[in-house]
């Protein structure tokens, strides 16, 4: 069976087909400027291994005119709105064809950030999901709306096919209380389910998995996931089951990440409010957009931070190190919450790429048995590999991350149930 993956944004809309009988990637792409006032709207696509493809349709004015655009190059149907001359080579879509007929997506699965206290797995969507993802607008308030047009722009497109949400919070609802409830008052948890949810659950949730048949760990085994991209987050794990997380009750606590802060002290934002007269809602979009990496160094792309703090530039040289400090704090709290350790993993962007990145999470972290061997954290980019010394106590692994196919793999399961 094929499964259509998406990822709707308030103005994007990512996509990729699988073949669920080898898990291969048959094309993907990115759908940009939906609806904006821009005059185009821009596709990335890439299919047949490597080919690329830049195309760019007059206008889509919503998620739905976006998918149905999606689904004819997916058939390689020439349309008439492209924003190119007929006789333009890029004016031609028949060699974008990967699918005959649009009944060989056999189901679509949607990437949903917040599922509340609702959803503890991914779920077959009909009416009264989408209620409750409706329901949680208020905890995922950019997300959770674009989400939706993502999900209803492909019952109008596919209005047979299956549709499963797989929800960012899920893997993450099994943190016991202790770990998972913030000591305020019980009625703000009560009437406003103020809570920490945590996100990346479904990349934690693959890397989890994954660890459990890879390790060859014990039963009763403590592992640390280290997502770090753009947004980062760890996730303490036992036996492969979440028991606590740095992301909050939205996605800007923790880490410090590429344009998120990370973990302040709350009584911050009244502070800049007071002084600066900015509106609440001001500051933690500064907090979200303009912090991290971005605010003390200008760029939010480690690579450019790295090559920065390289050069000798001190802005660059703090972010780094604090970067590495946070997250070897809350490494070593997550083993003290634990107990212990087994394994600690990298993934995403910094994680499955960034030697020194790594060197620096676990640095100074030899007095609880972890040490990596350098030559072999320095060859490993973007495949699966133990980087920890023979004589570490803690195993140290990188292992890429893989959304989209676990999203693949929940979705054939219920669709087919
Ligand atoms: P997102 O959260 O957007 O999915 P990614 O998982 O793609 O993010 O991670 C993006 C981050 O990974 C960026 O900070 C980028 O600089 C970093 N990254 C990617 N490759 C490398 C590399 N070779 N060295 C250092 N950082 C890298």
């Amino acid at each position: 069976m094929k499964i259509l993956v998406i990822n709707a944004g308030s103005s994007s809309l990512k996509f990729q087909l699988i073949d669920m009988d080898n898990e291969a990637v048959i094309a993907k792409g990115l759908v940009e400027r939906i609806g904006t006032v821009d005059p185009t709207t821009d596709l990335t696509y890439e299919w047949d291994g490597k080919k690329i493809k830049q195309i760019q349709l007059k206008k889509a004015a919503n998620h739905a005119e976006a998918m149905a655009f999606v689904l004819d190059v997916l058939q390689g149907k020439d349309r008439t709105d492209l924003e190119v001359a007929p006789d333009d080579a890029r004016g031609h879509l028949k060699d974008t064809a990967v699918i005959a007929d649009l009944k060989e997506i056999g189901a679509v699965g949607h990437r949903v950030l917040h599922g509340g206290e609702k959803f503890t797995a991914s779920t077959v969507i009909d009416d009264a999901v989408i209620a409750a993802i409706e329901e949680n607008i208020p905890l995922g308030p950019l997300h959770n709306p674009a989400n939706l047009m993502g999900i209803r722009a492909c019952q109008e497109v596919l209005p047979e096919v299956p549709q499963v949400a797989v929800f960012d919070t899920a893997f993450h609802q099994t943190m016991p209380p202790k770990a998972f409830r913030y000591a305020i008052p019980n009625e703000y948890y009560t009437e406003l389910h103020i809570r920490k949810y945590g996100f990346h659950g479904t990349s934690h949730r693959y890397i989890a998995d994954r660890s459990q048949e890879l390790l060859g760990l014990p039963k009763g085994n403590r592992v640390i996931i280290c997502h770090l991209g753009n947004g980062s987050s760890l996730s303490a794990c036992v036996d492969g089951k979440c028991v606590d997380t740095t992301m909050g009750i939205t996605p800007l606590d923790g880490l410090v990440m590429g344009t998120r802060c990370g973990t302040l002290d709350p009584a911050v934002v009244e502070f800049i409010c007071n002084r600066k007269n900015m509106t609440p809602s001001e500051v933690l979009s500064m907090m979200n957009k303009k912090s991290g990496l971005l605010g003390l160094t200008g760029s939010s792309d480690m690579r450019d931070v790295t090559a920065r703090y390289e050069a000798g530039e001190p802005d660059a040289k703090l972010a780094i190190d604090m970067w590495g400090y946070v997250l070897r704090k809350y490494i070593g709290s997550f083993a003290a919450a634990m107990g212990g350790v087994d394994a600690i993993i990298f993934t995403a962007g910094i994680g499955e790429n960034d030697a020194a990145g790594r060197a620096r999470a676990v640095e100074g972290l030899e007095f609880m048995g972890v040490k990596i061997d350098p030559e072999k954290n320095a060859g490993i980019r973007g495949v699966e590999a133990k980087i920890s010394a023979d004589d570490s106590k803690v195993q140290v692994w990188v292992i890429p991350t893989n959304e989209e196919l676990a999203i693949a793999r929940d979705t054939l399961e219920l669709a087919t149930k």
